[in-house]
């Protein structure tokens, strides 16, 4: 069974990489551009990993993550951010309404998988 990554992200370029860097890595990947819709499918879907973009259109991530974190059956379900390097605060923000790691754009191709996954096998290894 292959892990099953739902990534939030609204800029089409971030979503077109981070999906080609998941698939070539043998993740099954899934889509949501903005916040509503991305809560939509990760109930539906109920991910191993869901990627949240912090800016977003109308719902931000923060608010993604905390409705996120309301939903019994994705309480646990480890959320990274993903915040831009410029913004000061965002990764302390993002822990705090629920995410359990974060990733800085710009994305690194040559990192992303391998940081992903560490957050990834931390998480799990703190629920064993
Ligand atoms: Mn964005």
């Amino acid at each position: 069974m292959k892990t099953k990554v739902l990534i939030i992200e609204d800029n089409e370029q971030n979503m077109y990489m981070l999906s080609f860097l998941l698939e070539q890595n043998n993740y099954e990947v899934f889509q949501a551009f903005d916040g509503e819709d991305g809560i939509a499918a990760a109930q539906s879907i109920k991910p191993d990993i869901i990627l949240l973009d912090i800016q977003l259109p109308g719902m931000d991530g923060y608010a993604v993550a905390r409705s996120l974190r309301e939903i019994e059956k994705l309480k646990t379900t480890p959320i990274i951010a993903v915040t831009s390097h410029a913004m000061v605060g965002d990764k302390e923000m993002a822990i705090q309404v629920g995410a359990n790691g974060y990733v800085e754009k710009p994305i690194n191709p040559d990192m992303f998988i391998e940081e992903m996954q560490k957050i990834y096998t931390n998480f799990s290894m703190e629920e064993l």
